[in-house]
């Protein structure tokens, strides 16, 4: 073997060949989150320096070094923005790394690779390689370009870069502090072994990159493996974590903003990385009008962990109706360390429940109770009277001669009659009263704490008010009367208090029987007017 450098030339193709297994390790591991793909990109690119290396140091000739230099561009100056990318995303941090980013970081290493393709033809890269065989040191003297010292500053930044990165999240994620403190000597060490090459420290002023390279592919690897960095529990929590339809905000415990998702900013436009450490109330304070949970006032509720409430969103002119979860981020002594809030958009949900809620309450037409919830209301507020010893009444009433009303001007209008009823008969409602529509035209009154000489005068209030506020319509004015029964519950129904639901049923209902007999004789003594029963009801023996 005839080169000096037999030795070291076997040292580097080893490094190479070790690199290019690396790869194809992490490679098996069938993982497609984006750190492994870039370590196998980047363990591809350090065996292509590698060999490169190897190959320039067994050259005897310039054209052959200059030849080997550029093989070796093809993968170096892509390393560093590399390295970047994988400490980026193994720290979490993917969602940074969007297409016009990746562009702008290969930029620089693809101009480089391009200049020293065609250095020849302007010398923009390296003023000059000259031979330099005999020499103890370097095998070749390099004058460098200005592009050369562009590439080294990039080299630098990226390096540096990435170890802040590392150094500031061992204070952030104690319990990976082992695997980035690997990280961190695998990104080091090319920064040292670059300063001794500088310094001329390195032995027969050999450049110790390539070797070093290896080193750093093998502690990565360590880092990404070790205790299961390959592992699917983190991987799946960060995809879960970027691809969750609920918001997620993650808060100190000063409430300011330690992390967020993509769905979170969807809901809080504001949300961006340079708001990352700002408390976040000021930006919630936008959207809605009640506070986020604080740290100070859930203190002495530490036993129930997790919250739950509903608020009012509002985004532009759009209002939306949200769940937020909190809940405490506990360390692993059991103390908490932050609070997870997650904002789940239940506009939809609400919105049905509402109609929901219409459709079994309310009446379609007039938006007064229907007849069962009028009975649902009126058994838990006859228990409560006779409970309190209280007097409690009902109105029953329906409108008179409706079917002529129908018959000559139309349903359309019958439909308007009912309306103007309900409306005059609303304004003379207490607000404690419950209304409803009984039947078809038959409306009914339940009016806790009046007695029958109370309920009496309030149905003559809207007797007396259909009679003189007839209803305005193009046909000029029309009066539309009713007949009343009017019913009160007795003091002997006292001793019933004790009574389950289903009894005030049958009660209720023998309640407004009653009422109906009274409204049936206030119909055939002509109509538009009340008849009262004349005995209290008394429950059934
Ligand atoms: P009376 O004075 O004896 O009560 O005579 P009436 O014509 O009002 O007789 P009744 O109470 O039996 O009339 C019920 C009529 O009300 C029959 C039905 O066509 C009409 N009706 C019931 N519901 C509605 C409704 O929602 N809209 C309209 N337009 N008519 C209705
Ligand atoms: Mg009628
Ligand atoms: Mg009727």
């Amino acid at each position: 073997m005839g080169t000096p450098y037999s030795a070291t030339i076997t040292f580097i193709v080893t490094a190479g060949v070790l690199n290019i297994i690396l790869g194809l390790y992490a490679l098996s591991g069938r993982s497609r989150v984006i750190t492994v793909k870039s370590f196998v990109v980047f363990c591809m690119l350090s065996a292509i320096y590698t060999f490169g290396a190897a190959l320039e140091l067994s050259s005897n000739t310039i054209q052959e070094i200059r030849f080997w230099i550029k093989f070796e561009y093809w993968g170096m100056p892509f390393l560093p923005p590399l390295n970047l990318i994988i400490i980026l995303s193994y720290l979490g941090m993917e969602r940074y790394l969007k297409r016009k980013l990746l562009i702008a970081m290969f930029a620089i290493p693809f101009v480089t690779l391009l200049l020293v393709l065609t250095n020849e033809w302007h010398h923009f890269y390296y003023r000059n390689i000259v031979l330099n065989i005999g020499a103890a040191g370097q095998r070749v003297d390099i004058l460098i370009g200005p592009w050369y010292i562009i590439q080294g500053a990039y080299t630098f930044a990226c390096m540096i870069g990435g170890a802040i990165l590392l150094v500031r999240s061992l204070r952030r994620m104690p319990s990976y502090r082992f695997k980035l403190v690997i990280m961190l000597t695998g990104l080091v060490l090319p920064l040292i072994g670059d300063f001794l090459y500088l310094c001329g420290l390195t032995p027969n002023g050999m450049d110790p990159i390539p070797v070093i390279m290896t080193v750093t592919s093998t502690l990565y690897l360590w880092a990404l493996t070790a205790k299961g960095l390959f592992h699917v529990v983190p991987i799946a929590r960060d995809s879960l974590f970027t691809s969750m339809r609920d918001g997620v905000l993650i808060l100190d415990l000063d409430n300011r903003l330690i992390d967020y998702n993509p769905a979170s900013a969807a809901m809080l436009p504001e949300l961006h990385p340079s708001v990352i450490g700002e408390p976040l109330e000021a930006l919630w304070q936008h959207h809605s009008s009640q506070p986020i949970y604080t740290m100070e006032e859930r203190t002495g509720m530490e036993a129930e962990d997790a919250d739950i409430q509903e608020i009012r969103w509002r985004l532009g002119d759009q209002s939306y109706n949200y769940q937020i979860r909190s809940s405490a981020i506990r360390n692993q002594g059991g103390h908490e360390a932050g609070r997870l809030i997650v904002l789940i958009d239940v506009t939809e949900k609400t919105r049905l429940q509402e109609e929901l809620r219409q459709l079994a309450y309310y009446d379609g037409l007039m938006r007064i109770y229907n007849r069962s919830h009028f009975m649902n209301l009126s058994y838990s507020l006859l228990s409560q009277a006779v409970r309190d010893h209280q007097p409690m009444s009902f109105l029953l009433y329906d409108i008179d001669h409706f079917k002529r009303i129908n018959d000559d001007f139309g349903h359309d209008f019958g439909d308007q009659a009912l309306l103007h009823v309900v409306e005059l008969s609303r304004s003379s409602l207490r607000s404690e009263d419950v209304f409803a529509r009984y039947g078809g035209e038959e409306f009914v009154i339940a009016l806790p704490g009046l007695t029958l000489l109370e309920a009496e005068d309030a149905a003559e209030r809207i007797r007396s008010a259909l009679l003189s506020k007839p209803m305005i319509t193009s046909l000029g004015p029309v009066r539309v009367t009713a007949s009343f029964g009017v019913v009160s519950v007795g003091s002997s129904y006292f001793d019933k208090s004790d009574a389950r639901q289903w009894e005030w049923d049958i009660e209720l209902k023998r309640i407004l029987r009653s009422a109906d007999q009274s409204l049936y004789e206030a119909k055939r003594s002509g109509r538009n007017t009340i008849r009262v029963s004349e005995e209290e009801v008394s429950p059934d023996a």
